[in-house]
């Protein structure tokens, strides 16, 4: 447990401290006159006043004008520290990660030490942390063990523009706290210029702008719509690579799949183009990015060389990359969609606001004038694309706020301060959904069961999968695979030369037909028989940076389980006491085979598949449960088990009833399912 007042001084003068050589002092020196250089430097004092006079600051600037990095080093300077922690929250892991780094060796202290970072199921942080960049979700799970936020002097609410779901609910949750901590300065950070609405927010709080310097930015359409927006993308990089002045290139993608894929194209075509070319050097930045190559996009050019940085939305805003001079905008973003009618949630590729379009666009505008080639019409630009994007919480499913919420006593959702409502619908969804699940009883109140959920930093479902391991008594396996399917779809790999060999790896994780979550636990079971074999995962294919870190997450919820008084116990040759626990968590997410080979969810009819990589996808068990879904050319189920029907009125009997298991018995072959 931290102290909630931090010894200030023993880091007052840590940018004088002795470095170990000449080279790491100037390096300090260096990055030290780097910081002058930053636009926010100019307004340092008057900030810092502008802080000390109002308990609520709403700050503007455009991206890279050094608010994240640099606003809390000013509080530390200005003493705001001796009192407590400065915690900054954004909404991305990496952008958290990669800004502490910095700041660290601004700071010239070990990253974790007095800098540190925070984000789900990894804690860089000490005793001796008094700068905490953390998630925005980190910080709204650490009101449930610190519900007045004690341990901080300052919470600055970073990149609060992005509106994410747990920055909204952040809004509301600190400008409660504000009321009754008088003491605790709130500073709300934005890179967008309609700050108005943040001060309406925060009862008419003042608005201090950062004055950015932008260079003009020259804006190119294509003429007609792009067919295969990956392959424009690739083209126009290699069109500026050979005919555009010096300057770095960014690409914006939708995901890991996409950019990986044009990494690879784009090696493959540069290696035709000669020497006479110069050197086109790839970078990749997504969410999954191993740490150590996540750094390799801030590394200065070599002369004669140019960089491309492939990008998810992370460079949008949250990260500020020195040295483009070319953005390449595609136009979309992968945004998650949540039908509160069917309580169906999908992950969507969708074309990105205006709002979204122009902050891309300056990206290129930063060190000198710019020029952004949009991979859409002008028309569409005008005419097509939303003014803003939709702010989260009105696009997603509420059950895990609903239950944080609950936990924290509050219980009135219709009445919290949002600053955009959810629909009402989709809070009615989450209540719905959080008492089927039993977490809260009929009056809506938090049961044993919502509790124990809650210690768990996961979706609700997944939570209720765990706690009911206890039940069937095989916690052990249950754990490993909630740690695999929090990983994502980056444990297989398959490189385009090897893919039979790959699947023929995969498959075999498939023997008996026992379905994807039970494959997922052989894998880490195997891994785990091998003691953590590196060349195992070689062997089949296996991403082992993907397995260390479901081995992280596996180490922190047996913690958890502890937490909760849940036994370890292994039951792993029940494999149907497995689906069941699982089956108690996603009884919702239910379908059933049709003559026609496709699926429908039973409850809110719709027509599903199953994904191509799901060990099922050939064998079209008649009853299955699914983890989630994905909307790509069809709506497809990821994670899929063979379910016995009874199960679903065994395990949620105030959900289903026996008519909605009844098979029908329809005799029909699995012959007429059409290719
Ligand atoms: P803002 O939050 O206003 O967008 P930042 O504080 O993130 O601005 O960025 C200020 C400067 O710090 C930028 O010039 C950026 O290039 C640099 N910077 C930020 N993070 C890193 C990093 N991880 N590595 C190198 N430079 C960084
Ligand atoms: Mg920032």
């Amino acid at each position: 447990i931290k102290a909630s007042v931090m010894d200030g001084d023993k880091f007052e003068n840590l940018s004088n401290q002795p470095a170990n050589s000449t080279e790491e002092k100037s390096i300090l020196q260096k990055l030290q006159d780097d910081r002058k250089t930053l636009p926010i430097y100019h307004y340092r004092e008057q900030l810092l006043q502008a802080i000390a006079d109002h308990q609520v600051l709403v700050i503007v600037g455009e991206t890279g004008s050094g608010k994240t990095t640099q606003i809390p080093q000013y509080l530390h300077e200005a003493g705001y520290t001796k009192r407590g922690m400065v915690g900054c929250t954004q909404p991305r892991r990496v952008a958290a990660m990669s800004v502490a780094a910095r700041v660290s060796q601004e700071l010239g202290v070990k990253l974790g030490h007095e800098v540190g970072y925070s984000i789900r199921f990894e804690d860089c942080t000490s005793e001796k942390t008094v700068l905490k960049y953390m998630t925005d979700g980190m910080l709204l799970r650490e009101f449930l063990g610190e519900p007045d936020l004690a341990s901080y002097s300052v919470v600055m609410v970073d990149e609060a523009h992005e509106r994410t779901l747990s920055t909204d609910i952040l809004f509301g949750l600190v400008k409660d706290i504000a009321r009754f901590r008088s003491d605790l300065k709130l500073l709300i950070s934005s890179a967008t210029l309609d700050a108005e609405k943040f001060s309406d927010y925060f009862d008419s709080a003042p608005i201090f702008r950062i004055p950015g310097r932008r260079f003009p930015v020259e804006v190119h359409y294509t003429k007609a719509p792009e067919a295969d927006y990956l392959d424009a993308a690739i083209v126009t990089v290699l069109q500026i690579h050979v005919t555009q002045p010096p300057g770095d290139i960014l690409v914006f993608f939708t995901g890991q799949e996409e950019i990986e894929t044009a990494e690879e194209i784009l090696k493959h075509r540069t290696r035709g183009l000669g020497t006479k070319i110069a050197e086109l050097i790839i970078c990749p930045i997504y969410a999954n990015l191993p740490t150590e190559l996540q750094s390799k996009i801030f590394e200065t050019t070599p002369e004669g060389a140019r960089k491309v940085v492939l990008a998810t939305n992370i460079a949008e805003t949250s990260l500020t990359i020195d040295g483009i001079s070319y953005v390449v905008d595609p136009g979309f973003v992968k945004m998650k969609s949540y039908n509160p009618r069917t309580g169906m949630e999908s992950l969507l590729v969708n074309p990105i606001s205006k709002a979204s379009a122009e902050q891309r666009a300056g990206r290129s505008g930063r060190t000198g004038p710019g020029k952004c080639f949009r991979l859409y019409t002008a028309y569409n630009f005008n005419n097509d694309l939303e003014e803003n994007t939709v702010p989260e919480i009105q696009r997603t499913n509420l059950a895990n706020v609903v239950l944080t919420l609950k936990s924290l006593g509050i219980h009135d959702l219709l009445g919290f301060d949002f600053m955009d409502p959810p629909p009402a619908e989709a809070l009615l969804k989450a209540l719905e959904l959080l008492f089927a699940l039993n977490a809260l009883n009929k009056v809506g109140e938090l049961t044993k069961m919502g509790r124990r959920m809650a210690e768990f930093p996961l979706d609700p479902m997944l939570s209720k999968m765990i706690v009911a391991s206890e039940k069937y008594k095989c916690s052990e396996e249950v754990i490993s695979i909630a740690a695999m399917l929090s990983i994502g779809n980056s444990i297989f790999y398959r490189p385009k030369d090897k893919q039979v060999h790959a699947d023929n790896a995969r498959m075999n994780f498939h023997t008996g037909h026992v379905g994807d979550h039970i494959a997922l636990l052989k894998v880490y079971s195997t891994w785990k028989e091998t003691n953590f074999s590196t060349q195992w995962c070689y062997e089949n294919y296996i991403q082992v940076r993907s397995m260390k870190r479901a081995r992280d997450i596996r180490d922190q919820l047996e913690g958890l389980l502890e937490r909760v008084e849940i036994e370890l116990s292994s039951n792993e040759n029940d494999l149907d006491a497995i689906k069941k626990a699982i089956t108690s968590g996603f009884f919702h997410h239910s379908a059933k085979l049709q003559k026609s080979g496709a699926y429908r969810t039973v409850k809110n009819p719709q027509t599903v598949h199953i994904h191509p990589t799901s060990g099922l996808a050939q064998v079209l068990p008649r009853w299955v449960i699914y983890h989630e879904l994905v909307l790509t050319t069809k709506e497809y189920m990821r994670q899929v088990t063979e379910l016995k029907p009874d199960w679903l009125v065994e395990i949620a009997p105030h959900y289903y009833q026996l008519k909605d298991v009844e098979d029908g018995m329809h005799n029909y072959s699995l012959m007429t399912r059409k290719a």
